[in-house]
């Protein structure tokens, strides 16, 4: 990687000094403002925690949710304090205020390896406008800044990209380099045969990715509803599944971009409707009923996939194979997981980027037996479609 990590900071850097860390702690709370999943948070913690223990005062700071620059009790970080005392076992001050005095006062008060956990950034008006002014008070609750928030990076916020202008050095976290070094990896130097998977509802959304992918790829298999827009360009019965009709052109001009790389599902579990699960039944992809949908692949499609994914020596993929919410129609989609496991095992690099597809991992339990499982939804994909992100550009450079 070309940006300095915590590991290029001296001992002298960091002994007694406050390291301010941006963190990605956006994490799920239920009714009674308990965190339901410390994913991410267990994600951050070799970070936190070597800082502290080279002797920092270790200063955090995340965004939660969507408030609108002013604090809103229901999106307060006091129950991620609580989850960060109980997995780190060290002392953790949480700041419950915004007062910028108040803030200084917590980060020099700190004691060498303490953690100090601040409010919400989202709180900050300043915030999301990257304002200057905030990026100065921000920076002036460190004397090194560190991003291991990598969900958050594809964002230019005060907390991500303007604090890390008046901060300096400015490093990546641990967090961060598995991050960019894996996706990297991938796109710069991946080992063949290299196969992607695509998933998911839309190709819209995905379309860059899909493009930029395509010229390094071996193979690029398509599932998901985003298959049926393919169908569609290729002439085929739909039915009543999820198609963009204003991508089908889109979608033509890739199948002639592609040939050979792009394989498409041959058979569908189709259905009345995605809540008439016990009514699915499989079909080859040029008969899908016109009153019925596909929300799932085919187990002949399955099986084709399969034997692409354990051929691979890397594999990367994005996006379920259908609606993986609603049992039968989550087959495509653990079958694949469950490829991408034994790859692993085989001594492939397997990594997962996306939301949905990484929920999918964690819900089937595999997610220990994939190589790299990415954090950050909305990050990878615009790191995947070669975006350079903001939160990262402003690190100091090797
Ligand atoms: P990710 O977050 O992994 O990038 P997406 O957000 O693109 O994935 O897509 C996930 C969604 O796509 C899921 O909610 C899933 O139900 C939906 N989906 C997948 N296949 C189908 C299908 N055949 N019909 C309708 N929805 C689908
Ligand atoms: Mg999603």
């Amino acid at each position: 990687m070309n940006k300095k990590t915590v590991r290029d900071l001296t001992d002298a850097q960091l002994r007694g000094k406050r390291a301010l860390v941006r963190v990605d702690f956006n994490v799920p709370l239920d009714d009674a403002g308990r965190v339901t999943d410390d994913t991410r948070i267990r994600a951050a913690i070799p970070t936190l925690t070597s800082l502290a223990d080279r002797g920092a005062k270790v200063i955090v700071m995340s965004h939660l949710g969507r408030p609108k620059g002013k604090p809103e009790a229901k999106y307060s970080l006091a129950p991620v304090a609580a989850k960060l005392r109980q997995l780190t076992g060290r002392p953790v001050t949480f700041v419950e205020t915004t007062d910028s005095d108040e803030a200084l006062k917590a980060t020099t008060d700190a004691k060498p390896g303490d953690i100090v956990l601040l409010e919400n950034t989202r709180f900050l008006g300043g915030e999301e406008k990257n304002d200057e002014r905030l990026s100065r008070a921000l920076a002036m609750l460190g004397d090194v800044y560190v991003n291991d928030a990598f969900g958050a990076a594809h964002r230019a916020h005060a907390s991500t990209e303007g604090v890390a202008r008046e901060l300096r050095p400015a490093v990546a976290g641990l967090l961060m380099e598995k991050e960019l070094d894996y996706l990297g990896r991938a796109l710069g130097n991946p080992e063949h045969p290299f196969v992607a998977i695509m998933g998911g509802s839309k190709i819209s959304g995905k379309i860059d990715v899909i493009d930029s992918l395509l010229p390094k790829v071996d193979r690029m298999l398509i599932g998901g509803a985003m298959a049926c827009t393919f169908f569609r360009a290729m002439g085929l019965e739909t039915g009543k599944s999820l198609v963009e009709e204003d991508r089908v052109d889109m979608a033509k001009q890739l199948l002639a971009r592609g040939k050979d790389k792009l394989v498409l599902p041959v058979d569908a579990l189709v259905a009345p409707s995605m809540d008439d699960g016990a009514k699915a039944h499989s079909v080859k992809r040029d008969a899908i009923p016109a009153d019925e949908a596909m929300y799932d692949i085919g187990q002949e499609s399955i099986r084709l996939f399969m034997q692409e994914i354990l051929r691979a020596k890397t594999v990367l993929w994005n996006g379920p194979m259908g609606v993986f919410e609603k049992p039968p129609f989550d087959a495509g989609t653990n079958s694949i997981a469950k490829s991408l496991a034994s790859a692993t095992r085989s001594g492939a690099t397997t990594i997962v980027g996306g939301g949905d597809s990484a929920a999918a991992i964690a819900e089937a339990g595999l997610e220990s037996q994939m190589t790299h499982v990415s954090t950050g939804g909305g990050a990878s994909l615009e790191f995947l479609e070669g975006k350079t992100l903001p939160g990262v550009a402003a690190l100091d450079d090797r």
